[in-house]
């Protein structure tokens, strides 16, 4: 606010706000040239299932900052729904991470976040996540839409609807950073979801000196059980906290520890990897000749 003392009263920015809104623009103006020149690049982390095989991977967007580095999506993803470009994006993320996923193992998944908007668009979600699987020949069963609370909070009768669309085109519904927001335990039993993620900031302090959480995350667990829900845990970094969720007795795990969101020929290395595993078991080292 601008001081009316007299002397002041042409500042409407501070400096740091001056440079905060500079910042804003040049990301603005990053994103827009990414849209035009298909600038933007996706990037895969796996997901592990209780033996620490394959299960699939995550899609993660990245946009290029033009030096060499990237933007975080924490970064961008917000100014491009406040610009209203976050559909046209979207669209492109749910697209192409179909045609990745359908060159992968059939067993593998691949999971798209949404953002809220893009159940308020101009083209209905279920007609884009449709078009993606028909044109990408990706089985639908093998698409995971990540939504966050947010959305629920808007959870209108056309949310709703479009979510029981997604349901009908027969992608799985997936609830991500499971406990951050505000969602009732009813929307959770009421909407058509599939899987929950719980989020990462429960991971890193549970290992800790208090494990206030403990309980909690048993209770989590076992309302995930009880309501037929898959239970992902994200942000796994170490083998004790891998640990700790496996004695939970939780379906799939993602973290740093399996992997970082890896560029797509990494993936493809890692998927390599894994099926060579089974290779390996169809050949015991005894039958081996030496
Ligand atoms: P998210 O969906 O909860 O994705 C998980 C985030 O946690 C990713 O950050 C991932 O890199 C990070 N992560 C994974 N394992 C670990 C770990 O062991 N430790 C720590 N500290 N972090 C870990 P990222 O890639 O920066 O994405 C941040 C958020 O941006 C995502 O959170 C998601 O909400 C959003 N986002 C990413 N891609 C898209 C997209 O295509 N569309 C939309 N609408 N949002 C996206
Ligand atoms: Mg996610
Ligand atoms: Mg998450
Ligand atoms: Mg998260």
């Amino acid at each position: 606010r601008a001081k009316d003392d007299g002397r002041r009263r042409y500042v409407l920015f501070s400096p740091s706000m001056r440079h905060e809104l500079n910042q804003k623009r040049q990301i603005e103006l990053r994103i827009r040239q990414a849209i035009d020149a298909c600038e933007f690049e996706m990037f895969f982390q796996p997901l592990v299932d209780n033996n620490s095989r394959l299960a699939g991977f995550e899609a993660l967007l990245r946009l290029p900052d033009g030096r060499g580095g990237f933007i975080p999506p924490t970064d961008f993803v917000p100014l491009a729904e406040e610009i209203g470009v976050i559909n046209q994006i979207g669209a492109w993320v749910v697209h192409h991470a179909c045609h990745v996923a359908a060159t992968w193992p059939a067993h593998l998944t691949i999971a798209v976040n949404l953002s809220p908007a893009q159940f308020f668009g101009a083209v209905p979600i279920g007609v884009i996540v449709r078009d993606a699987i028909v044109e990408s020949g990706l089985e639908a069963g093998r698409l995971e839409l990540e939504i966050t609370e947010g959305l629920l909070l808007e959870a209108n009768e056309s949310v709703v609807e479009q979510l029981a669309e997604l349901k009908r085109v027969g992608a799985t519904i997936v609830m991500d950073d499971f406990g951050t927001g505000h969602s009732s335990l009813g929307n959770l039993s009421k909407l058509p979801f599939d899987k929950f993620k719980i989020d990462k900031s429960f991971v890193a302090g549970v290992l800790g000196t208090e494990n206030a959480n403990v309980p909690v995350l048993n209770t989590i667990v076992k309302l995930g059980r009880n309501l037929n829900m898959k239970v992902t845990v994200e942000g796994i970094e170490t083998p004790e906290q891998a640990n700790f969720f496996r004695n939970l007795h939780c379906d799939y795990y993602q973290g740093y520890l399996f992997g970082r969101p890896m560029p797509r020929v990494d993936a493809a290395a890692l998927i390599l990897s894994d099926i060579l595993i089974d290779m390996a078991a169809d050949y015991p080292a005894s039958s081996v000749r030496r």
